[in-house]
């Protein structure tokens, strides 16, 4: 708000000097007065003039920033790039859409070398500096890296699976020097294949506590949809954290949204997904079979699984861990009621009843089972809970069924 400062003069008397000199002793307070209030106005208007200097100081600065600000928009943006291979002053760059250009490289970058990152002028495709874009770039953040406490015990009727995971993972790691005596080199992974909620996150789990190994768990699916442009630069990470975590287990789950037969249609996306496949054969092809890593991939689709990663020194054990039988239904039934308060429950039965059941879903109507006995005040649970769970999660899955089939 601006301030009013009152311009009347204070002093109205009549000031007179010569030969009524003698009256001049009355007019002396009131010229004192006079002068003081001229000091008041002058520092009143001496603080105003400090505080319209300092706002100006203050707009001054906010018009050069805006300047600044309007002058770097108008510049036009740097690509970022990555380097192939270095050339005396040229270099061959990688742009994120997968198109490759032989550039030159300006005095400043000219200690790149491949593999860097650099920032490429956009109409000249030179090679301007390098940047570091993977300061921050914390690959922990992106996956699931765990000490699992699930072990083989938790595991209900997978038992040849079991062994098959014990001799491929679990013995290599534990006692490579077996390997060595006899001379064989064991697979550097699995490929463990089937249907939905059978157990093979949970082999892979109890495989890396059996052997005390890292378990780094990464969805294919989420490697290619949410990391565009970065993931074959994530499936190299990984494989960098997990030997520096060594022993470890990396457990890939839907490997087929990265490792599936497509049709070639030239699109980013579609070249984005073979980068990260081919990334992830070279870090597979990279690491020996005794050393402590080791990988185990999962899919519902190994009918559109790329041969490429099947081949002989890549995951070339395949285990197929379909749905369980009825002893296999029944062991699962116990392991996920064994906790449970149960009266006059028939486990045999109940393995008849929940023919077609996935390991998941048997837990699934374990837990429908104890919330039909809540909802009765009861604190047990009983046979008819449970038949009335396998019914209500039959429906629920034929539901999703229909569902995934005709939207
Ligand atoms: P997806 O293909 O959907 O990833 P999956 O085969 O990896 O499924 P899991 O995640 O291992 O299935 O299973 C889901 C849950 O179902 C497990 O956490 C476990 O509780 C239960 N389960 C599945 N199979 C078994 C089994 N054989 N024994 C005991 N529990 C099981």
């Amino acid at each position: 708000m601006e301030k009013e400062y009152d311009s009347k003069p204070v002093f109205s008397g009549n000031v007179s000097f010569g030969d009524e000199a003698e009256e001049i002793p009355e007019e002396e307070p009131k010229l004192a007065q006079y002068l003081t209030q001229l000091q008041q106005q002058n520092d009143i208007l001496g603080e105003s003039l400090r505080q319209v200097q300092e706002e100006s100081a203050t707009l001054r600065d906010l018009y050069n920033n805006t300047n600044t600000e309007l002058t770097s928009l108008k510049k036009p943006a740097l690509l970022v790039a990555d380097v192939s291979t270095v050339k005396g002053d040229r270099a061959v760059i990688r742009l994120t859409n997968g198109n490759k250009f032989y550039s030159y490289v300006t005095k400043d970058a000219r200690h790149i070398k491949s593999g860097d990152s650099v920032l490429v002028d956009q109409k000249t495709l030179n090679i301007l500096q390098k940047v570091e874009l993977n300061d921050n770039y914390d690959v922990e953040k992106f996956i699931i890296l765990d000490k699992p406490k699930e072990n083989w015990q938790n595991i209900g009727g997978l038992s040849k699976e079991i062994q098959e995971v014990k001799e491929v993972i679990e013995l290599p790691l534990k006692s490579p020097e077996l390997f060595e005596k006899v001379g064989i080199k064991p697979p550097k992974g699995i490929l463990l294949y089937g249907p939905p909620g059978t157990g093979k996150t949970l082999l892979a789990k109890a495989a890396a506590n059996s052997t005390n190994a890292t378990f780094i768990e990464i969805v294919g699916s989420e490697l290619v949809q949410k990391f565009i442009g970065e993931g074959a630069k994530l499936v190299k990470e990984i494989f960098e954290l997990a030997k520096q975590k060594a022993p470890t287990i990396i457990f890939i789950d839907e490997i087929d949204a990265v490792a599936s037969v497509r049709m070639e249609n030239g699109t980013s996306g579609e070249r984005e997904v073979n980068r990260t496949f081919m990334q992830l054969l070279a870090e597979l092809d990279g690491f020996k079979p005794l050393d402590t890593v080791k990988v185990i991939a999962a899919t519902n689709r190994i009918d559109i699984l790329d041969n490429a990663i099947i081949r002989p020194g890549r995951l070339d054990r395949l285990i197929e861990v379909g749905l369980p039988d009825e002893e296999g239904r029944a062991e699962i039934f116990k392991l996920h009621s064994k906790e449970m308060n149960l009266k006059g429950v028939q486990p045999k039965e109940l393995a008849k009843l929940m023919e077609n059941f996935s390991g998941a879903e048997i837990r699934a109507a374990c837990t429908e089972a104890g919330y039909f006995a809540i909802r009765n005040g009861r604190s047990f649970v009983t046979q008819e809970d449970f038949e009335k769970a396998v019914d209500k999660v039959r429906i629920e899955e034929e539901d999703t069924e229909y569902k995934k089939t005709f939207g």
